[in-house]
């Protein structure tokens, strides 16, 4: 028989696409199943994207790309970076990847081996720790509270330096609690940073979902010794309502983008032709209708915090950015609702997907027991017949 690598028993499937699929199969039995798990846009890709991707395939830009994408979507990213973010980037420092999280994967990939260790703020999204994993290095997962806004502290990040340290990931604003660092917090880890050896990845594929007083940081752009330890990721599947297209890119010293685009090529050659000329519409055509869709999240955000407020024993830090809602729902463990028994967040998102058939996903995914993320980028009648139903779920 075939046996598995040893590699095999690191990695434990999404969690986020596991209730997913549990929901799936419950909408599959004919069950009317208010999925709020899912982290993606419930959007339409704009028109105009669509149709530059119609154009691509019409003229034929439908082969094998450069690995590390075509030059004119490079070119078109470096411009955002030097232009919007302050920060001067050369194309060649950018690769294209199939979605933000292949370029997760191949930075992590580029830097971190065995007996390297990366330094996690936890909650963090639930693929980081696995992606730090498959490359043998080894997750320090620092646990930033609720009480604390969910935000690291330079002293707390010192304090999980060790010489093997090689990287510290960041996420702001952050997925599951869109808590957006200010400036100042920022820079101050920054300031932290620059004072050991240790690199960054920064991951910033919400940053243009930002609400109020909220305003995203290009981590990068802080400080002028920053770009040359930093990895910067984003993308458009979030901004442009384009998970499927799997478009997302990093930004990165050029060696280390070199190295990346070279894996690239052993990996999956390029990303897809026609999605990259969709990409270059989306970051380049007019930007309406990502107002248009900033204008409904936060309608919806405003919904769910009045909702929030409204069910017994759940609280929720307002999120600045993103599209969730981290839920604090711990003062439930140790009841039974719906005739289940709740003890934590798995059983309790559990027990709200088969008595209430609302799907959220567990905190403990997240690294962060205790909590439940309820995804906003849903239409408001789900929101509400959400919120009814977990009302009801509560109460029982
Ligand atoms: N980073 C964060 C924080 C995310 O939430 C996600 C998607 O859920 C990604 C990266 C991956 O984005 P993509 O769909 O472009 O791979």
């Amino acid at each position: 028989p075939l046996s598995l690598a040893e590699r095999a028993g690191l990695i434990e499937p999404s969690a986020t696409l596991a209730m997913g699929a549990e929901a799936r199969k419950l909408k599959a039995q004919g069950l009317e199943i208010l999925d709020f798990a899912l982290g993606e846009p419930d959007f339409d890709t704009p028109a105009n994207i669509q149709d530059a991707a119609v154009r691509a395939m019409r003229e034929g830009k439908t082969h094998y790309t450069p690995p590390a994408g075509v030059p004119e979507l490079r070119e078109a990213v470096a411009k955002v970076y030097t232009d919007q973010h302050g920060v001067k980037t050369d194309p060649a420092q950018v690769v294209v990847s199939n979605g933000a999280k292949q370029a997760i994967h191949n930075a992590l990939m580029a830097v971190c081996g065995p007996g390297d260790e990366v330094v996690i703020p936890a909650p963090y999204w639930v693929s980081y720790s696995d992606l730090v994993k498959l490359t043998g290095a080894k997750p320090v997962v620092v646990p930033a509270p609720e009480s604390a806004g969910f935000k690291m502290t330079p002293e707390q990040f010192l304090g999980a330096v060790t010489p093997r340290t090689k990287l510290l990931m960041i996420n702001s604003p952050s997925n599951p609690t869109g808590v957006v660092y200010e400036r100042s917090e920022l820079a101050a880890l920054a300031d932290a940073v620059l004072t050991t050896d240790v690199g960054v990845l920064s991951d910033e594929i919400y940053e243009q979902l930002t609400y109020g007083d909220a305003k995203p940081t290009c981590f990068a752009g802080l400080r002028p010794e920053l770009p040359a330890r930093t990895i910067t990721i984003s993308g458009v599947s979030k901004t442009y309502a384009m998970t499927g297209w799997r478009i997302g890119w990093s930004v990165a010293p050029a060696a280390v983008s070199k190295f990346i685009g070279d894996l690239q090529s052993q990996e999956t050659s390029n990303p897809g032709s026609v999605s990259q000329y969709a990409a270059l519409e989306a970051i380049t055509g007019p930007q309406d209708s990502v107002a248009a869709m900033k204008v409904q999240f936060a309608r919806r955000r405003r919904y769910v915090l009045d909702r929030v407020e409204k069910l017994p024993g759940v609280t929720c830090l307002p999120p600045g950015g993103a599209f969730y809602a981290f839920m604090n729902v711990a003062s439930h463990f140790g009841r039974t609702l719906g005739g289940k028994e709740v003890v934590d967040s798995t059983s309790f998102c559990l027990a709200a997907l088969s008595r209430a058939n609302v799907a959220l996903v567990m905190g403990s995914a997240f690294g962060a027991e205790g909590y439940a993320r309820m995804s906003f980028a849903t239409d408001l009648a789900t929101l509400e017949k959400g919120f009814d139903a977990l009302e009801r779920f509560l109460a029982s």
